[in-house]
């Protein structure tokens, strides 16, 4: 076994791949990028080496300093994680030139199933059956779009280089189809390097289901059972769950039998994953192998009782796979979602800032929190936005589904938009109770998704009054209740809270010894009792008509979270004299929802604009986001152009 070995990553990946070989008795090095001096993979590991500035293409994806450093600091072997290199054959085959062990596939098998157009050809060869398609090297938008045709719509253009869900369209009609090939060719030039396409049958309703194979030098083959990944938003997973729901012992088999074809046919090492979609009628065709470890490798751990990280370190260094096909079996239900800073009701964009406050559920036998931030840390745009992976158990999958719901409840991050009450919401959905999955399923799902509550309900105004109350120190207390307020029976305090979209006022009676006894919210006719409250570290708990009420809240200057497994707010509190002063603004410019570069700009000054026309693409983090028409009307003036870099908030256009 290896002494010492070097993480090419960094985030929640690396942190998990040091646990493991610290449990193993091997030394670790991390490498970080200057944006990353103080993060948690760098304070676990063993040694760290830095690699050059934040941006991952001056730092995480140079392979000659990740080698250097490797060389220099003694490690036999480098784990890629997932991302940056770990689908890259020329760093494989730098690792090997170099004399360190490459803790993955070899170079040939990376490169065979890097292409998706590539792979597909060869599993036509394996026998394995594929969506129908056109996987060519002949890339003349003509012929793609003769294809297409030929296909039948709605078909999806792919980045044949794609990965996370970068680089993908649906096309629904002929005429949409080549300036939908012009932006997915644009985002793959960007985000991969290679315009390669390739055009398939898109599949409606489809499932994603993946399964996890390994291979060892000794031409050993297991498959660790399949897992499901429908549960997707913008073609990125959110949720993923292991076993797959609904799919027989006979199908297990043959998906598994499948898979390993496919990892056989290109000589396959160490830990890899066979994506296949699912069409409603039961067929599954071979999507694509993604030859690393996925993030959401925790689940099918969580079911087979294995340790993956453990699995590659002991292929890496010629141990033979530990355990045979038979004896590997599957207990109860694991179910993983991806705690990302972006906010659903923006079509997920990413939120970039600092982790204000951040408390994530008690870990046990049946919680599992995968992280690599903690509270202080920053959300950059240099990397990808995820905060942490929350992964339970339960010996079915409706005791899984109750331990996620219950979990997610004491998970709080303040500072940054965040999935967390989305996750929960999709959860209970029908759709998802009934495991009546689909890559559709957030779509289909939408009313039940986005919030459309514009205000908080009453308990939360309520909470968050006491919560004020409690703060005032002129009120609580002996000689308490200065400051103008009427010490007697029918003492009242008025609190008022501004929100996005909502200003609510609410009226606290305070009872002979200046505590809460009743509650009123302005605007509204009935008093309520309040009977016991309670104030602890981060949480406020009142009892009020007979039931007890409770929410996790932070302060921050005059900005406050409130949250509960009912949901989550920020607002502020509004002193007296803001009061008075608030008035309605109206804005007449769009604003960049996040720091990018501006790509297409598609308007003039003076132009007229229908309601939802893109008049603007801005990249950011290799994607691509339309800033659209607000409304009808005029393009007062463009403020930037294509090629500008643009800051958060920056102004785009003026528009009226
Ligand atoms: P990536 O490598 O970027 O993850 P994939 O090829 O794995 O791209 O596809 C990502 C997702 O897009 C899949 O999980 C699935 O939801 C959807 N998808 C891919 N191919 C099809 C298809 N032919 N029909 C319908 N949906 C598809």
């Amino acid at each position: 076994m290896f002494k010492k070995i070097l993480i090419a990553n960094r985030g929640e990946i690396a942190c998990r791949i040091i646990k493991t070989a610290r449990k193993m008795g091997i030394q670790t090095v991390a490498v970080f990028s200057e944006a990353d001096a103080k993060a948690q993979h760098v304070l676990l590991a063993d040694e760290a080496c830095c690699i050059g500035p934040a941006p991952a293409n001056e730092s995480y994806l140079l392979i000659d300093k990740i080698i250097d450093a490797a060389l220099k600091f003694g490690a036999q072997a480098i784990h890629p994680g997932y991302g940056f290199l770990s689908e890259n054959e020329v760093f494989a085959t730098r690792c090997l030139q170099a004399g360190i062990v490459f803790i993955g596939p070899s170079a040939e098998s990376i490169k065979m199933m890097g292409s998706k157009s590539q792979a597909k050809a060869l599993m036509q060869k394996a026998g394995v059956s594929l969506t129908p398609g056109y996987h060519g090297v002949d890339q003349s938008p003509a012929l793609l779009a003769k294809e297409a045709a030929k296909i039948g719509f709605p078909v999806l253009i792919k980045a044949s280089a794609g990965g996370g869900g970068k680089g993908i369209r649906r096309v629904d009609k002929a005429e949409d189809f080549d300036s939908a090939l012009v932006s997915c060719q644009r985002e793959a030039k960007n985000a991969f390097g290679d315009e390669q396409v390739l055009v398939e049958k898109y599949i409606t309703q489809p499932r994603h289901i993946e399964v996890q194979v390994f291979g060892d030098s000794f031409g050993n083959f297991v498959y660790l059972f399949e897992r499901d990944c429908s549960v997707q938003r913008r073609h990125q997973k959110v949720i993923e769950e292991a076993p797959a729901p609904g799919i027989s012992q006979q199908t297990r088999a043959r998906l598994g039998e499948a898979a390993v074809a496919a990892a056989k046919s290109v000589n396959y090492l160490g830990a890899g994953t066979v994506e296949f979609i699912f069409s409603p009628e039961g067929e599954f065709y071979f999507m694509e192998m993604n030859t690393r470890l996925q993030v959401e490798h925790p689940v099918t751990e969580m079911i087979t009782g294995l340790d993956l990280v453990e699995w590659q370190l002991r292929i890496a260094s010629h141990e033979p796979i530990p355990l045979n096909q038979e004896s590997l079996t599957i207990k109860g239900h694991a179910i993983e979602a991806r705690i990302y800073a972006e906010d659903p009701q923006t079509g997920f964009l990413p939120s970039i800032g600092p982790l204000l406050h951040l408390q994530v559920p008690g870990e046990s036998a049946n919680v599992r929190i995968d992280t690599g931030v903690i509270q202080g840390d920053v959300v950059s745009p240099y990397y990808d936005p995820m905060i942490a992976k929350l992964i339970v158990w339960g010996e079915d999958r409706e005791s899984a589904i109750a331990q996620m719901h219950h979990s997610l409840s004491e998970f709080h991050v303040v500072g940054v938009a965040n999935n967390i009450r989305f996750i929960d919401q999709i959860i209970k959905t029908k759709s998802f109770a009934n495991a009546a999955l689909s890559t559709n399923l957030i779509e289909y799902e939408e009313n039940n998704l986005f919030d459309k509550a514009t205000e908080p309900q009453a308990e939360f105004l309520m909470l968050g009054a006491v919560y004020e109350w409690y703060n005032l120190p002129s009120i609580r207390g002996p000689g308490a209740l200065q400051r103008g307020w009427r010490l007697n029976s029918n003492a009242q305090v008025l609190f008022t809270f501004k929100g996005k979209g909502w200003m609510k006022s609410i009226c606290l009676f305070l009872g002979d010894n200046g505590v809460p006894t009743g509650f009123k919210i302005i605007g509204q006719e009935k008093t309520l009792v309040i009977s016991n409250w309670e104030l602890g570290h981060n949480r406020v708990s009142v009892d009020y008509e007979g039931n007890r009420f409770m929410a996790h809240v932070v302060a921050n200057q005059n900005a406050r979270y409130l949250g509960n497994e009912v949901g989550r707010w920020t607002y502020s509190v509004i002193s007296l004299s803001d009061q008075l002063q608030i008035k309605e603004v109206h804005s007449g410019e769009l604003r960049a929802p996040m720091p990018g570069k501006v790509v297409v700009v598609n308007v003039i000054n003076g132009q007229s604009v229908k309601k939802g026309e893109v008049l603007m693409v801005m990249e950011a983090m290799k994607m691509e986001h339309s800033i659209i028409a607000p409304m009808d009307g005029v393009i007062k003036s463009c403020l930037c152009k294509v090629g500008d870099q643009i800051a958060e908030s920056a102004d785009l256009i003026a528009f009226q």
